[in-house]
């Protein structure tokens, strides 16, 4: 693996770093959110439970977004309960642009203490993730229950149930002065290849996995938030033993949203003038908010 260096300049803060061992069928993504976290945040004024909540939830979107061509696609993860602390969790990702906001019930959490389990926080929840494929390739959805310690490993079990392919996620996530940092790593098996094939094979004690999977869970959270240490650097920290490692850089992240008056003016025109006509205030006005920003929109349609 001489092609990457243990260390370089470029730490792939807000970048996606994709790579493949060839020989293991297996395929990765790393990724650190520097600055598109603190704009995400800044839009909120979340208590600290519900950051690293969200900060997390962003690191997974990525890592699963990355998986999809940069086309236009587009990889939403909405997690909800009926009675928990938190109502609601959305983030999506498109072409490098990713976005998130939660909605909670400050009481509730209040109640919980500093530290709340996911099971505190969601009680009887789940998780869905869809994949919406640009150029007509399809949309398609799984959900599974909000089980487990982390969101990441409630995605680790909805890949195993719903596309069947075995998949090791770890996220973390440091709050301090310097503000919020989060990263995460994805590996998974893909002993069927990328595409289109169904997976008969997939188990979890395919020695080709195991053995990837035992690397990858050597790395530490504070290994994945280290500043000193480039994505590159943690790929070959993991997999320096393997005879070949691809890796690519991916997309640049930033923080984006699709709002406007425009595009809200736009959807509006699509409902019928009597639908309309209930949502305009007594001033002829619909106001719109855009949850992930916290921002509302007049629009006169
Ligand atoms: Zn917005």
């Amino acid at each position: 693996m001489d092609a990457i260096p243990a260390t370089t300049d470029e730490t792939y803060s807000d970048r996606l770093l994709a790579f493949t061992i060839p020989a293991r069928h297996a395929r990765g993504r790393l990724v650190r959110l520097d600055e598109t976290l603190d704009v995400i945040l800044a839009a909120h004024d979340y208590p600290p439970p519900i950051t690293h909540l969200l900060a997390e939830a962003l690191v997974l979107a990525v890592l699963m977004g990355g998986l999809v061509k940069d086309d236009g696609s587009q990889v939403t993860m909405q997690a909800q309960t009926e009675a928990g602390a938190v109502n609601l969790l959305v983030c999506d990702y498109k072409g490098g642009e990713l976005r998130g906001h939660v909605d909670f019930d400050p009481a509730k959490l209040a109640e919980l203490g500093a530290n709340p389990s996911l099971f505190a926080l969601f009680g009887k929840g789940y998780l869905a993730i869809t994949f919406d494929l640009a150029g007509g390739q399809g949309r398609y959805q799984g959900i599974v229950p909000l089980e487990g310690d982390t969101l990441a490993e409630a995605c680790e079990r909805y890949f195993y149930q719903s596309e069947q392919v075995p998949t090791l996620l770890r996220c973390a996530v440091r709050s301090d002065d310097d503000g919020v940092r989060a990263a995460g790593l994805l590996v998974q098996h893909l002993p069927e290849g990328e595409e289109g094939r169904e997976r008969l094979h997939a188990k979890l004690d395919h020695p080709e996995w195991e053995h990837v999977a035992i690397l990858a869970g050597s790395l530490r959270h504070d290994e994945l938030l280290d500043d000193e240490l480039s994505l590159e650097a943690i790929a070959w920290r993991l997999f320096h033993e393997e005879t070949e490692v691809r890796v690519q850089p991916g997309a640049a992240i930033a923080r984006g949203c699709r709002c406007s008056v425009e595009h809200y003016r736009s959807v509006l025109e699509r409902f019928p003038e009597d639908q309309r006509v209930e949502m305009r205030d007594p001033d002829g006005i619909v106001r719109v908010d855009c949850a992930f920003c916290s921002k509302q929109f007049e629009i006169t349609v």
